[in-house]
């Protein structure tokens, strides 16, 4: 048997050193996680050979009965745990997903609602550069300043003045709650449908540590890798049988070709595992580490956006200490700490210099860092930050984060 360290020394190197950087870093990044080797097994199956264009039972290749069968259970598990009548695991990624439901409920040039970019929404929620910018008519909604929380008032106003035929409930930067209930009420007072994007916060939504959408919203669209801890991709969920004919043919043929069965075989064992009481217990640990990273942040004088976290991240103004956020994730990094810069409510950076860094506790709680460790990083980081550029003092910190990932090792896939 030849191995790829036999094969294709270049990219076996590549593979190892990544490896090594996740077993030497931090991985602070919110839309990330680390999945298991189950997860990994069945995403590097040989289900990635097999076209499978259309749905179980209904393809168009033959030779699809294992398809069929992972497809359905995929299927099946995704609607157990959301509590949902109809699962699309289709969708490629969490982009494809939202541009699958933009097409089955919109026609190019329609007027909706979503929330600003700079405010924590995502860039397929109007941005300018993304298809649902290009080729829809996109308002934007955003926090109130004085305390950062979504502004329901104004975005009624909004909903009244525009008449949007659909509002988008989600986000990829906001530390607190959606209220989906009052989202529907202003849907349905202008006659819009509710679009909800828990791409974040699938994984709370799924143990019912955040309220759910599903029932709620209209359409709900997710990714699987983020909180919900599975290999990239979509997932679209909607109790309107009615709606899931229409999502069915927007995915494919509307956005894509064959499914990419591997990774669907990938999603059926994640939302296997979410289906377990371990699951509850993780995503419990992951609010738990991510209050106390804030509070560890407000404790040492830093300035948290909306003052806290209900959720899985943390968003810091890094601002408020005259650093920009590219500055302090690039500090952050050089000590072994991976983040993003983030854009904040009302930021006068742009968003490629931006105000804030952002924080998840996701991958670093699947490592078993717990709320004790979490303190730790939190003052690690604002250590560094007080002088980023103080030789002594990056040294000294990276030594602690050395320290950290030394004490929770990777439960990891190793190549050899
Ligand atoms: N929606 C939200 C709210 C997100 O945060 C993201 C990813 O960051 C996406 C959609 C897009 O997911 P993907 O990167 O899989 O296309």
């Amino acid at each position: 048997k030849r191995f790829l360290k036999d094969t294709d020394p270049a990219v076996y190197d590549v593979l190892v050193k990544e490896d090594e950087r996740q077993e030497h870093s931090l991985e602070m990044i919110a839309s990330e996680n680390f999945v298991s080797r189950s997860v990994l097994e069945a995403y590097s199956s040989t289900l990635t050979n097999k076209y499978a264009e259309g749905y179980p039972e209904k393809r168009y290749y033959n030779g699809c009965e294992q398809a069929d069968a992972v497809e359905t259970l995929a299927i099946d598990r995704a609607k157990q745990i959301f509590g949902a009548s109809y699962a699309n695991v289709q969708p490629h990624s969490g982009a494809q997903a939202n541009a699958a439901v933009f097409l089955a409920a919109l026609e190019p040039g329609d007027t909706f609602l979503g929330m600003d970019l700079s405010h924590g929404g995502h860039l397929t929620h109007g941005s300018k550069v993304n298809f649902s910018g290009r080729l829809y008519r996109p308002v934007s909604y955003g926090v109130r300043e004085s305390d950062h929380r979504i502004d329901y008032d104004a975005l009624r106003k909004l909903a009244k003045e525009h008449k949007p035929k659909m509002i988008i409930a989600g986000f990829s930067a906001y530390p607190r709650v959606l209220e989906f209930d009052r989202f529907r009420e202003i849907a349905d007072e202008v006659g819009a449908v509710l679009m909800a994007d828990i791409a974040h916060i699938a994984g709370l939504v799924a143990v019912g540590e955040h309220p759910t959408p599903v029932g709620v919203a209209h359409y709900v669209t997710t990714t699987t890798h983020k909180t919900l801890r599975g290999p990239r991709g979509g997932l679209i969920l909607t109790n309107d049988l009615d709606l899931g004919k229409t999502l069915n043919s927007r995915v494919f043929p509307g956005i894509q070709g064959g499914p990419l069965m591997h990774v669907i075989a990938a999603k059926a064992v994640a939302f296997g595992e979410a289906l377990k009481p371990e699951y509850k217990e993780y995503i419990l640990r992951v609010k738990a580490n991510a209050k106390a990273l804030a509070e560890t942040f407000l404790s040492r004088g830093f300035a948290v956006v909306s003052g806290g976290t209900d959720n899985h991240l943390v968003l810091l103004n890094v601002f408020s200490r005259g650093l920009t956020g590219a500055v302090a994730a690039d500090a952050l990094h050089h000590t072994g700490i991976t983040a993003n810069k983030n854009t904040i409510p009302f930021d006068p950076n742009p968003p490629a210099v931006a105000s804030g860094v952002r924080f998840g506790s996701p991958a670093l709680t699947t490592r078993g860092l717990g709320v004790e460790e979490f303190r730790r990083v939190g003052n690690l980081i604002c250590d560094l930050l007080e002088a980023p550029t103080d030789e002594a003092n990056i040294k000294k910190v990276a030594a602690g984060v050395q320290e950290l990932c030394q004490a929770f090792p990777m439960e990891r896939f190793r190549l050899d």
